[in-house]
C-alpha cells in the first residue's frame, strides 16, 4: 500500500524554532511540567498588553469586517502605511505599492514565491530569522548564507557579501534590527549593501519587524531610503511586535524603487493576493490607528521600561557565566549567547536545548535553527519579567555548570 509522504519541495525547509523542542516540551507540559518558554517573541503572554486604542479600534470595526477585502488591503491601511514611509523620507511608496497580509509572515513566502526560481540565490543572514531561509527553498532557491560577525557587533561583513554573488543571485535579505543577534546596521552598513545592490542588479528584502525596538539610544536606518529609484525595494514590517498584537496577524511589504522594471513581477505578487482573497480584515482596522497614534513601545524600550531592563538583566547574568560571551542587543527581543567551545563540548546543540528542556524545564532555541553555522549559540527571549526571567538564568547557569563537569 502507498504511504502518504510530504512533497518532496519540503525536502529542504526548516522551521526550528516550533520544531522537535516544542514537541518536547508539549510532552512535558501534558506530564503536569511547568516550562519557561524563552523560545517565541510573542509578548501577549509575558504581560505585555496591546495599546488600547488598537482594540478599541478593532471591536468597533467588527461589525463592518465581515466580508473580503480588496486582496492587497484595505484602503486606510494601506494610505496609513505609505505615509509612514513617506514621512521617513521614501517617497515613492504610494498606496497601491502596499500589499497587507497575514503578519509578515505571509508576505514573506508570498514574496518569495512571486520571485523565486528554481535555482535562483537568495543572500541571506546567518543567523537569520528560519523562515527566511525555510521560504527561499520552499520556493525552489537556493539560500546562501552570508555570516555575519559577532566580534563587529553581528554586523555583515559587505566584502564577504560580494564574495558570494554570482550570476544566479536575484536578491539579498536583511533583518534589521536583527533577529536572532539583537544588531542595528548602521547606516554605513545599510548603504553598503544598497551598493552592492546597486552594482549587480540586486533585489533587497528588508525585514524591518523590528524597526521601533531599539534600546541605548540605536538608530534604525529604512533600507529603502538609500535605495532611490534605482534598487527594487521590498519593506516588510507589521504590527506583531512593536504593538505587540502578534495573534492578530498583521503585517505588510512595501515595494519602491524601480517598479516599472517590476511590473511583471508585481503582478504575480498581486496574483497570489489574490489567491488568497485577502489578509484577516479586523486586523486591518487596527493598522492605521497603531502607526497613528500614540507610540506606548517608547515607554518599554527607553531607561526603566521593562523591555530594556529585562535585557540588561539577561546581558548580565550571562556575561556572567563561565564561558558565556554574550553581545549586548541594541533592537528587537532576543539574546543570543555563545558557548566557548573550549569550555563546553556540544556536538548538536538541538540535543542540548533538549537536554536542558528536560533537566531545567527552560524552553530556548539552539542556535543552528537560526541556520548559525556551528553548535555554540543559543537564542532566549528577553520578555518575561525580571523575576521570571531571574529564575530562568538561574537554571540555565546551573545547567551550563553541570555540563561543564561532563
Ligand atoms: N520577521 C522576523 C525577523 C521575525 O522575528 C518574525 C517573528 O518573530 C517575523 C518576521 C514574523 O512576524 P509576523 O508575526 O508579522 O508574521
Amino acid at each position: 500500500m502507498r504511504t502518504f509522504t510530504q512533497s518532496t519541495k519540503l525536502a529542504h525547509v526548516r522551521y526550528d524554532v516550533r520544531g522537535p523542542i516544542l514537541t518536547e516540551a508539549q510532552r512535558l507540559e501534558a506530564e503536569g511540567h511547568r516550562i519557561l518558554k524563552l523560545n517565541i517573541g510573542n509578548p501577549a503572554p509575558f504581560g505585555f498588553e496591546a495599546p488600547e486604542a488598537i482594540l478599541v479600534d478593532m471591536i468597533r470595526n467588527l461589525p463592518t469586517a465581515q466580508g473580503y477585502s480588496d486582496s492587497r488591503g484595505i484602503f486606510s491601511a494601506r494610505t496609513a502605511v505609505s505615509q509612514y514611509y513617506q514621512s521617513h523620507g521614501i517617497m515613492d511608496i504610494g498606496v497601491d505599492d502596499v500589499f497587507i497580509g497575514n503578519g509578515v509572515s505571509e508576505m514573506i513566502t508570498m514574496v518569495l514565491q512571486a520571485l523565486v526560481d528554481n535555482g535562483d540565490e537568495i543572500l541571506v543572514p546567518a543567523p537569520d530569522y528560519p523562515l527566511w531561509t525555510g521560504a527561499v527553498a520552499l520556493s525552489g532557491g537556493t539560500p546562501v548564507h552570508y555570516v555575519c560577525d559577532e566580534e563587529n557587533d553581528w554586523n555583515p561583513d559587505l566584502e564577504h557579501i560580494r564574495s558570494l554573488i554570482t550570476d544566479r543571485t536575484k536578491a539579498l535579505v536583511l533583518i534589521n534590527p536583527n533577529n536572532p543577534t539583537g544588531a542595528v546596521y548602521s547606516r554605513e552598513i545599510v548603504e553598503g549593501i544598497v551598493q552592492i545592490a546597486r552594482e549587480h542588479d540586486l533585489i533587497l528584502l528588508s525585514d524591518e519587524i523590528y524597526e521601533k525596538i531599539l534600546f541605548d539610544g540605536a538608530v534604525h536606518h529604512h533600507t529603502a531610503t538609500f535605495a532611490g529609484d534605482d534598487v527594487l525595494t521590498f519593506t516588510f514590517s507589521g504590527l506583531s511586535k512593536a504593538y505587540r498584537v502578534c495573534g492578530f496577524r498583521s503585517g505588510w511589504v512595501a515595494v519602491s524603487g524601480p517598479k516599472r522594471r517590476a511590473e511583471n513581477l508585481l503582478e504575480g505578487l498581486t496574483l497570489l493576493a489574490n489567491m488568497r482573497m485577502c489578509a484577516n480584515v479586523p486586523a486591518q482596522h487596527a493598522i492605521q490607528t497603531a502607526l497613528g497614534g500614540y507610540q506606548s513601545i517608547t515607554d518599554l524600550i527607553l531607561p526603566g521600561g521593562r523591555l530594556k531592563e529585562q535585557r540588561d538583566l539577561a546581558h548580565r547574568m550571562l556575561n556572567d557565566m563561565p564561558g558565556v560571551s554574550c553581545r549586548q542587543a541594541r533592537g528587537a527581543l532576543y539574546l543570543f549567547p555563545r558557548l566557548d567551545p573550549e569550555v563546553y563540548r556540544i556536538d548538536d546543540d538541538e540535543t542540548f536545548v533538549i537536554e536542558l528542556l528536560r533537566e531545567k524545564k527552560i524552553l530556548v532555541t539552539h542556535g543552528t535553527g537560526f541556520n548559525w553555522i556551528a553548535p555554540d549559540h543559543f537564542r532566549l527571549v528577553t520578555l518575561p519579567g525580571v523575576d521570571v526571567l531571574e529564575e530562568a538564568l538561574d537554571r540555565i547557569g546551573d545547567f551550563l555548570a553541570d555540563w561543564r563537569e561532563r
